[in-house]
């Protein structure tokens, strides 16, 4: 019954392409049914290329004509996320040609690329000679059905990564699964995101080379206070041991453990909010992230028939080369979807959660209401799981709860997906279920400063790149934690600032953007480049004598693996080959580290502590682990470790 896959959708916006750009001819000789032969309707016949702004760049659509119809319609270019934005290529091009019409609704979850290609295809019609507003003015909306009643062992609320690793968890212990997706795609913000998946793997790191500037940060461990480190004390210690026999050994291959990746997650969180308060993640929830992290990655790829990725990633604020991967990152949904729907799993899209039903204290279904109006009841025998993920698309709220920030400026924008709204805390306080950390954000640093997407195209590994702002002077250590990178954009004039890059470094991220791509978002002025550090100096608008001295100052602390300004440990490439690269950078909300308490178990707990009967959650919607700053990668682990807990312990 599952309406359509990732993979299906991207089929079909293939056969957009094809089917109605090539069907064209019988598309007009059959007369389209909407279009009346009134002037209105009446074009130039031939094809023209529409474009209109999306969110990654400009959509541009190839518009064919008759003389009194849209016959067909394909995609000529565009950058839009995968996964994400694929059902509006697969749904919108196809409605205007069968309706005749630009009246048509947006897909879910994909607003700002649904209305780019009504833009541009309302470009085309207007080259045409044809009637844009006669076009706007024919409405095209769906119907509500009548109720939709289901039943399954288990519910799940939302298709990012928590709740298809829920989904393949339940699956695999033989509950019946119903997993329903407000917007029209399974992926959320694990999609969008670079689904990096910290594991502390040593077998793996072992073989690979040591990253620069790891002995002296792991010997700065050996110095780290035991008396400030609570129930962790024992935790350190044993890797302080760890450390030394490393130490003592060949120091050239990379060094890991579960217990460097606990304590770096709980040092990376323990933060002072604006109110002086000390935040921290909670004992066991870091514990079970990081112990049962790379058991859930080589579950997850072995459950699914996934691909892994042979190489490891360091995602900006990860402070450590950990970050597991996939080969396709799609493939994390069509794969755990394809496992799901052969082990009595169904997803249901275009349905969102409006209700939990709660019977006698227990939470035993949801009421949903699909796009078009439909309800929907859900049954759950066994439980629901609450997996709808973050509300950093939601400004206002982050502001209201906000503890951290001194301020969080009014044009903040978000690497989120808009469906990132927080619906699951309302969810949860139906069923009286407690909140905590609700108050902590992260900001991404480095989001791309005029589109507020993850800028990662040129933002290559922190030991390589350098950080300058409007006046050309560096102003943080690179390799800083997120929060700290943030509070430090925050000062600078406007509040951002430029990544760096030269030609050797770029070259080093074309497995996330070939050069085609890079040169793409150059020629959309989301990328600055130049052939000389004096012409990069002028694109960015400061003093071009400032810059080159910030980089040939820079390049000194590389030959010297040490920086006396900001104090970086990390470095690996020189900034010196043409041409030269520079990424328009500003804080973007990222993540919200509060949400529903859940204990160990998943169970989402209330006030008292008491798990809610029937309640399960997982993912971002969560909150406990991460306090005031969460490692760049650790999402991911989160979401599918808790996300397997959730779905195992609901199908009992
Ligand atoms: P996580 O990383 O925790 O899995 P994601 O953002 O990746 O979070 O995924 C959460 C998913 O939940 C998104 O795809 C979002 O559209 C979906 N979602 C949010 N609210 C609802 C709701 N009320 N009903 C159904 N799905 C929802």
């Amino acid at each position: 019954m599952r309406k359509r896959s990732i993979t299906t959708a991207m089929l079909c916006m293939t056969l957009v392409g094809t089917m109605v750009g090539c069907g064209s001819a019988s598309q007009s000789a059959a007369a389209p049914s909407g279009a009346p032969e009134s002037p209105a309707f009446a074009y130039q016949a031939g094809s023209y290329t529409g474009t209109a702004k999306g969110n990654n760049g400009d959509i541009a659509l190839e518009v064919t004509f008759d003389g009194n119809a849209i016959t067909g319609i394909t995609v000529k270019s565009q950058q839009e996320t995968p996964g994400i934005s694929d059902p509006a290529f697969a749904k919108i091009p196809v409605t205007i040609v069968e309706n005749q019409a630009l009246g048509i609704d947006t897909i879910a979850g994909c607003t700002v690329t649904s209305n780019a290609i009504l833009a541009a295809v309302a470009d085309a019609v207007k080259q045409a000679g044809g009637n844009v507003d006669a076009l706007k003015a024919k409405a095209v909306t769906a119907k509500a059905g009548n109720l939709i009643e289901k039943t399954a062992d288990v519910v799940i609320i939302g298709g990012g990564g928590a709740g298809m690793s829920a989904a393949t968890a339940a699956a695999q212990a033989g509950a019946s699964v119903i997993i329903i997706e407000k917007t029209a795609a399974l992926g959320g913000n694990t999609l969008a995101s670079g689904l990096a998946w910290n594991a502390a793997d040593p077998e793996m790191q072992s073989k690979m080379d040591a990253i620069p500037g790891q002995v002296e940060t792991l010997k700065a461990v050996l110095d780290y206070n035991e008396a400030e480190f609570g129930d962790f004390t024992p935790i350190l210690k044993t890797l302080k041991e760890q450390i030394k026999t490393y130490l003592a050994g060949d120091t050239s291959k990379m060094f890991d453990t579960v217990e460097w990746h606990t304590i770096q997650t709980y040092t990376g969180g323990k933060r002072t909010d604006a109110k002086g308060n000390t935040v921290e993640g909670s004992y066991d929830m870091i514990t079970k992230l990081c112990s049962e992290s790379l058991d859930t990655y080589q579950w997850f790829a072995e459950t699914t028939g996934i691909t892994k990725a042979d190489k490891l990633s360091s995602p900006v604020g990860s402070l450590w080369l950990r970050g597991h991967n996939f080969a396709k990152k799609t493939d994390v949904f069509d794969y755990s979807t394809k496992f799901v729907e052969k082990n009595a799993g169904e997803v249901m899209l275009e349905t969102k959660a409006e209700e939990l039903i709660i019977t006698d204290g227990r939470v035993t279904g949801v009421k949903a209401i699909k796009t078009d109006g439909t309800p929907v009841t859900l049954t759950a025998n066994k439980g629901v799981i609450v997996a709808t993920g973050g509300f950093g698309a939601n400004s206002d709220m982050v502001r209201e709860y906000n503890i951290y920030w001194p301020t969080i400026p009014d044009a903040i924008k978000t690497t989120c997906v808009a469906s990132a709204t927080g619906d699951g805390i309302a969810l949860g306080l139906q069923a009286g279920a407690n909140l905590v950390d609700m108050g902590l954000t992260q900001m991404m640093p480095t989001a791309n400063a005029f589109s507020g997407a993850l800028a990662d195209a040129l933002l290559v590994a922190p030991q390589n790149y350098l950080f300058v702002n409007k006046q050309g002077n560096r102003f943080v250590d690179e390799t800083a934690a997120r929060d700290t990178l943030t509070f430090a954009a925050l000062k600078q004039t406007d509040g951002m600032f430029y990544a760096i890059d030269d030609q050797e470094m770029a070259k080093t991220v074309q497995n996330r953007a070939t050069q085609e791509q890079i040169d793409a978002m150059v020629e959309k002025g989301l990328i600055y480049k130049a052939d000389t550090l004096e012409a990069l100096a002028e694109k960015i608008g400061c003093d071009p004598a400032a810059f080159v001295e910030t980089i040939k100052t820079y390049n000194t602390y590389v030959d010297n693996n040490a920086d006396p300004d900001f104090g970086k440990k990390m470095f690996q490439m020189k900034v010196e080959t043409a041409p030269f690269y520079a990424c328009p950078a500003k804080p973007a909300v990222h993540h919200t580290m509060g949400g529903l308490q859940i204990n160990t178990e998943a169970q989402v707990l209330n006030a008292s502590g008491t798990p809610i009967p029937g309640l399960y959650a997982a993912g971002e919607i969560t909150g406990g682990i991460h306090a005031g700053n969460r490692l760049g990668g650790n999402a991911i682990a989160d979401i599918f470790v808790f996300g397997r807990t959730a779905g195992t312990n609901a199908a009992k």
